[in-house]
């Protein structure tokens, strides 16, 4: 079936992966968006022809501009043409992959257009799911899943009864540092933490799933997809990332989601559920996978999953500020001003220090964004 895609984020891991899910499918883009990689935009606009291709950064977007001033394609500038492009009503779905809280608004102004979205960037959901969970339900939307562990689970849940679910169980990889203390954590360079074991992601994911913030994020973004509490959720560590996640229900039975670590099959499956087709990722060859493995995520080194978990129980903005100033150090982090287990001391840090209540609008969920930042910035930063 053909179908009309819009791609924020076109340039990242889950960006590209997409158009290549997209090219695959035969479906049409819409419209393209990236923050300042007008370089890798252009190639895209003109292997798939989008009507718009946006980016964030306006010195960017005049090069662009430029550059592709003989195509059919528009180019808008900054935020406002994001949510320009995520609220145009002619398209099926549009997949927001874009980094970080700054893909909150798109994803509200892509529901609340009655657009369907396929979600990879979890920080929406973590900062901001009540809003966002509600007005999928207003609205009537689809929010599919991309992230591996949350597809898992949304296969998983596939002809069941939600409520004879028992727990879900999400897997992780451990992260490249799995077995370390704090103190072997100390001098870890950024260099080191970019290597993850099992997949190639774009920096801030792969900085997150060397601390489990990622796993942490992941917990929090489960709870608002599939209306969980945080009683019904465990991590277990799996270091082959061959199950990607799986559901308990209530007579015991465990399903299991499996498959070779490619994200183009949960990319795949959030545009085309509830149908599977062909796909070009790797195949799961179980002889050659040797033992699976489980173990218990090591949560007082590795604090930030206990922190967001302790976040997740107390609910309203605290998600967001442990988010918000994860972001912050993790930014920090990759421009060598911080230390490593400043990481988790932000996290930790953020959480102690704010008050918060509940929310019910996108600006205060972006204020207390805005608050936690500032505050790792003045803590950590330069010291
Ligand atoms: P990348 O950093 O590779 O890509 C991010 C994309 O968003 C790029 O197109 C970038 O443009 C754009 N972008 C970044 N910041 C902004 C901004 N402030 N405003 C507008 N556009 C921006 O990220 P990933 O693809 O790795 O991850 C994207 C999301 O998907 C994240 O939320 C991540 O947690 C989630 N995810 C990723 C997985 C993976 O395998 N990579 C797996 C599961 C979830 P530019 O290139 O111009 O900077
Ligand atoms: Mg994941």
């Amino acid at each position: 079936m053909n179908k009309t895609i819009s791609i924020l984020g076109s340039t990242g891991s889950i960006g590209t992966q997409s158009l290549t899910v997209c090219r695959k499918m035969g479906y049409s883009v819409l419209a393209l968006t990236a923050h300042s990689n007008w370089k890798l935009l252009q190639e895209q606009v003109r292997q798939f022809h989008p009507r718009y291709a946006v980016l964030t950064d306006p010195q960017a977007a005049a090069q662009l501009k430029a550059a592709v001033a003989d195509t059919d394609t528009t180019v808008l500038v900054g935020m406002e043409g994001v949510l320009e492009v995520a609220q145009n009503p002619q398209q099926d779905t549009v997949i927001n992959a874009l980094m970080g809280v700054a893909g909150l608004r798109p994803t509200v102004a892509a529901i609340q257009a009655g657009n369907n979205v396929a979600l990879a960037n979890k920080e929406t959901l973590v900062a901001g799911g009540k809003l966002v969970t509600d007005l999928v339900r207003e609205k009537g939307v689809l929010l599919t899943p991309i992230d591996s562990e949350h597809s898992a689970i949304f296969q998983c849940l596939q002809g069941n009864d939600p409520d004879s679910v028992r727990r879900l169980i999400i897997t992780a990889s451990g992260g490249p540092f799995y077995g370390k203390t704090q103190k072997e954590l100390a001098g870890i360079k950024k260099e080191q933490a970019l290597r993850h074991p099992n997949w190639t992601m774009g920096a801030k994911i792969t900085i997150d799933s060397s601390t489990l913030m990622n796993k942490g994020l992941e917990f929090i973004e489960a709870m608002w997809l599939f209306s969980m509490p945080p009683e019904k959720i465990d991590i277990v560590v799996h270091p082959q990332s061959i199950i990607h996640s799986m559901v308990e229900y209530n007579d015991g039975s465990v399903m299991a989601q499996m498959g070779a670590p490619d994200m183009m099959i949960p990319i795949q499956y959030a545009l085309t559920w509830p149908h599977r087709y062909e796909s070009p990722a790797k195949r799961l060859d179980l002889l050659s996978c040797g033992e699976l493995t489980f173990k218990k995520p090591d949560t007082e080194t590795f604090t930030c999953l206990a922190d967001c978990i302790e976040a997740a129980k107390r609910g309203g903005l605290y998600p967001c500020v442990v988010n918000g100033a994860n972001e912050e150090a993790v930014s920090l982090f990759l421009q060598d001003r911080i230390g490593y287990l400043d990481l988790f001391a932000a996290v930790r840090g953020a959480l102690d220090r704010f008050d918060l209540g509940d929310y019910s609008s996108v600006d205060e969920v972006l204020d207390a964004d805005r608050r936690a930042r500032e505050y790792v910035r003045q803590r950590f930063a330069d010291r």
